[in-house]
């Protein structure tokens, strides 16, 4: 079977060729199939975020190559990989890069706006989305006003709303409280039976007993690849 996502050989050079040159991800080679929940491990400064941005394409690749359902991504342009974004990946940031001063239904509904689609059926998708996502009362909240687990799920339903088959989220435990970690874990494992793939970089224990295969980087190399034992 064709993986969803691989790369060959991928490398992010910072200054390359410098005498500050830093490897933050170093040929990397890897392959994720399709309904696959992958979780990104190693310690802090690892290249789990530079390797994330390169698999979500918001970043190019030094060296090397990045395939969505085997096409090499690598060359397309800016408005290709923009388009790909919007349609087939979700991306949710660490500290969640959310619009402050508008209402967190706008925030949900705005990649939405590039596809023509009218403020009411924005509505009508952002807030059947949030329903679900168990945001219902806070639709005409604005971001500052709502706590870190809130923030993210609002950031999740921003990054679902144009129901992309892959999902990124770099570090989504860090900035949330306990209780709500484990909310976000059933979230993530709801969104995988519902058929998607799932890319979390973490270096919280947590994550030990969650996802199929579990890539540790050191210095920007894959270090160790685990794969779960699946049940037949
Ligand atoms: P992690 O997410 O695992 O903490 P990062 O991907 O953020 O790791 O960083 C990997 C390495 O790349 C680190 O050494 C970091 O300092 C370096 N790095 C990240 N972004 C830049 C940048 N824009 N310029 C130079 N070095 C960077
Ligand atoms: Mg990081």
């Amino acid at each position: 079977m064709q993986p969803i996502i691989s790369t060959e050989d991928l490398s992010r050079w910072y200054n390359a060729g410098k005498r500050d040159e830093v490897r933050a991800v170093d040929r990397v080679s890897l392959r994720i199939e399709k309904g696959e929940w992958a979780v990104f491990g190693g310690p802090s400064g690892s290249g789990k975020t530079t390797l994330l941005g390169l698999i979500g394409t918001l970043d190019r690749p030094t060296r090397g190559k990045v395939l969505l359902r085997g096409k090499d991504v690598t060359g397309f342009s800016d408005v290709e990989l923009s388009r790909i974004r919007r349609t087939e990946i979700g991306i949710v940031f660490q500290d969640f890069h959310l619009l402050r001063g508008i209402a967190a239904w706008e925030n949900v509904a705005y990649p939405l706006i590039p596809a023509g689609i009218g403020s009411k059926q924005r509505y009508a998708r952002a807030t059947s989305l949030m329903e679900r996502l168990d945001l219902g009362e806070r639709i005409n909240h604005s971001p500052e006003q709502l706590s870190g687990g809130e923030q993210q799920r609002i950031a999740i339903a921003r990054a679902l709303i144009n129901a992309p088959s892959i999902l990124i989220a770099d570090e989504p435990t860090s900035n949330i409280d306990a209780s709500s970690v484990q909310a976000l874990l059933e979230l993530l494992q709801q969104l995988q039976r519902e058929g998607k793939t799932i890319l979390v970089s973490s270096h919280d224990p947590v994550f030990k007993d969650y996802g199929d295969v579990r890539f540790c980087l050191e210095r920007g190399a894959l270090a160790e690849v685990v794969r779960a034992q699946r049940s037949p």
